[in-house]
């Protein structure tokens, strides 16, 4: 199990936590761009904190691409675009669940 993401070049430590302080109860993931934090509730099955984990890498990816700064001057909500994003990119990783190993010379 991955412990940590690199977004951007930005390294962040995934954290599964009961949803408490970091979570505010309320949240199943957050990311944390000043700590180098990604938070998981580890109240819910794996796969679905797998599903939470993809969802905060479109946030990191979306901020780090500089699209969540076009996206504050819009009148798009950025978490809809993350939602939509992280929704058909997780059913493509569902979808294709070998498409990336070993391609690492591609890449
Ligand atoms: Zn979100």
């Amino acid at each position: 199990m991955r412990t940590n993401v690199i977004i951007g070049g930005q390294t962040f430590i995934i954290e599964r936590n009961s949803p408490s302080e970091e979570l505010s109860n309320k949240y199943d993931g957050r990311i944390f761009y000043d700590k180098n934090k990604i938070y998981l509730s580890n109240n819910c099955e794996i796969s679905y904190q797998d599903e939470v984990l993809a969802h905060e890498i479109i946030h990191g990816l979306v901020e780090k691409s500089g699209v969540a700064s076009i996206l504050k001057k819009s009148d798009v909500n950025e978490e809809l675009v993350v939602e939509l994003l992280s929704n058909i990119f997780w059913n493509f990783l569902k979808d294709n669940t070998d498409f990336f190993i070993g391609n690492k010379e591609v890449l």
